[in-house]
């Protein structure tokens, strides 16, 4: 059996930094999620398929074919086989994927990828619905959130870094604008499983968040 430690909370919440840090000292794959659900998005962005046409998405997701590869131990997503990892953390990408998300043929599509995932390796894999849905027999659940203008502020920074020039209350209403949709939606949505630990990283270090995980996982 694989051991699973499922993350999941609300954007910009530092899930992918605490989960690529544990799989790392763990010596466990990492699996991000949403970089499967923004692949899907830059499939439909790149065909003009309108993110508020359900049949559309439905009907153009099943056509992508999305697969995923490990190079020095950092996931690669492939579409169509095209290594498009570089271009999904846009803001546009990340609005269309979180309108698209909602899409049950999506999420049945992807979900089955990770769990296949899942079934061959020890993995911390991160997103909205691990816990309660893709892996409800995780053996570690994170709920792990912070405040949305402290969510904000790390995208902000984030791309500030990277050169990109970005103003930081539209991140913060994009950011809201996604919680709500990603709570809110009918499948799937995203919420604390039962059994899961909450941790609140807005006064925390990263390194804290990563102790507090390695000391549930032991
Ligand atoms: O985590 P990230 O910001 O990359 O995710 C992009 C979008 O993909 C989220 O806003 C959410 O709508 C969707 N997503 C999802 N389920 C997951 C992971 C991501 O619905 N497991």
């Amino acid at each position: 059996m694989s051991y699973q430690i499922a993350i999941d909370g609300p954007a910009g919440a530092g899930k992918s930094t605490i989960a690529k840090e544990i799989a790392k000292r763990l010596g466990f794959i990492y699996v991000d999620t949403g970089a499967m659900y923004r692949a899907m998005a830059l499939y439909l962005l790149r065909r003009g398929i309108p993110a508020d046409s359900p049949e559309e998405i439905s009907a153009a997701s099943q056509k992508a074919d999305i697969t995923i590869a490990y190079r020095d131990g950092l996931q690669q997503v492939l579409l169509d086989g095209e290594n498009v990892t570089s271009l999904l953390r846009t803001e546009e990408v990340g609005n269309m994927a979180s309108a698209s998300s909602a899409n049950p043929d999506v999420r049945e599509k992807l979900v089955e990828l990770q769990r296949l995932l899942a079934d061959r390796e020890n993995v911390v894999m991160d997103g909205r619905d691990i816990g309660t849905c893709v892996l409800p027999h995780a053996d570690v659940k994170i709920y792990l959130t912070a405040s949305a203008a402290c969510r904000a502020k790390r995208r902000y920074d984030e791309l500030t870094a990277k050169g990109e020039a970005c103003d930081l209350e539209v991140i913060e209403a994009d950011i809201r604008k996604r919680d709500h949709q990603d709570m809110t939606r009918e499948h799937s949505p995203l919420r604390q499983a039962e059994d899961a630990v909450l941790l609140d990283s807005s006064d925390l270090t990263i390194a804290q968040v990563v102790e507090n995980i390695l000391a549930l996982v032991n």
